[in-house]
């Protein structure tokens, strides 16, 4: 008996994709480290979410391997989800703008934190990931995320560092229908200069915002016919470097459509060749030679 596993397979068949995270045991992060910056909740395999899955063989072995390894749902369109991740007490000052502005009640988690995961079905690909403020709303709200596309949530009965577990107020409540203001902001896209002005900071290793930097001028250079070649190459190499944990996804993304976009291709297409070629890339993960000595 695996409550953990039992739980993993129990989202799957809800079509919501699982993998597996580091646990607590005897209130310790099980990849052993001291210093860990995230316990509990970081992926006990490589790529993490990208290889979330709702296949019941896949989930079955993780946990026979792992028996305490926490639970991650991939949160966006593949899982069919987004999630607002309300951190208390930070987010109290930000409640009353978010209960006016959610349907309430939806699925509702528990974090063992004190905090809250509101759980909402959305297939919507633009949705992205964002901290302190939601898309849609103007204002900052401390203490609010959002998890969407590219993003993951730790999921009950998984345990926290404080040893309690989250938990759902209602297991069997099915998600409302995301809030329709919560949608990615429509981008205005400016002169090709720009990016000359944006800070990377943050967004990658220097390997990685070297690679990102030269790919973004490759594409702005690329002639009339070759573009959306060149932006298929391009996401797919960043795409690489994010498997490899040299650069964050959602820096290169936005930043790849910006581009493509300036350049004079049409949005769906665009989005759809950056989305085909992050599938493939991810599955290849690349990074600086000189970690992998
Ligand atoms: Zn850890």
């Amino acid at each position: 008996m695996n409550e953990l596993r039992d739980a993993a397979l129990g989202y799957a068949h809800r079509g919501w994709r699982v993998f597996p995270l580091h646990g607590i045991v005897n209130g310790a992060c099980t990849c052993g480290r001291g210093d860990c910056s995230s316990p509990g909740k970081h992926p006990l395999v490589r790529r993490g979410l990208y290889v979330a899955t709702a296949d019941e063989a896949t989930i079955q072995s993780w946990w026979r391997r792992w028996r305490s390894a926490n639970v991650g749902i991939a949160t966006g369109a593949a899982s069919g989800i987004a999630v607002i991740d309300v951190d208390l007490p930070t987010a109290l000052a930000s409640l009353g703008r978010l209960v006016d502005a959610c349907p309430l009640p939806t699925f509702t988690g528990l974090t063992g934190g004190g905090g809250l995961h509101l759980v909402y079905a959305s297939e919507d690909p633009s949705l992205g990931n964002s901290a302190g403020r939601l898309p849609g709303i103007e204002d900052e709200l401390p203490g609010v995320d959002l998890r969407a596309n590219g993003g993951y949530i730790v999921a009950p009965p998984s345990v926290h560092r404080s040893e309690s577990r989250y938990e759902w107020i209602d297991a069997n409540r099915e998600p409302a229908p995301v809030p329709g203001w919560l949608k990615q902001p429509e981008r205005t896209y400016a002169a090709l200069d720009v990016v000359r002005e944006i800070d990377f900071e943050g967004d990658g290793t220097p390997y990685g915002l070297a690679v990102l930097h030269d790919e973004l001028d490759r594409l702005r250079a690329a002639q009339v016919g070759t573009r959306n070649h060149q932006l298929n190459r391009s996401a797919f190499a960043l795409a690489q470097l994010v498997g490899g944990g040299e650069l964050l996804e959602t820096a290169a993304r936005p930043l790849l459509l910006m581009i493509a976009l300036a350049c004079g291709l049409g949005e769906p297409e665009s989005r759809q060749t950056i989305d085909s070629a992050f599938e493939a890339g991810v599955r290849q993960p690349r990074c600086a030679s000189h970690r992998l000595r």
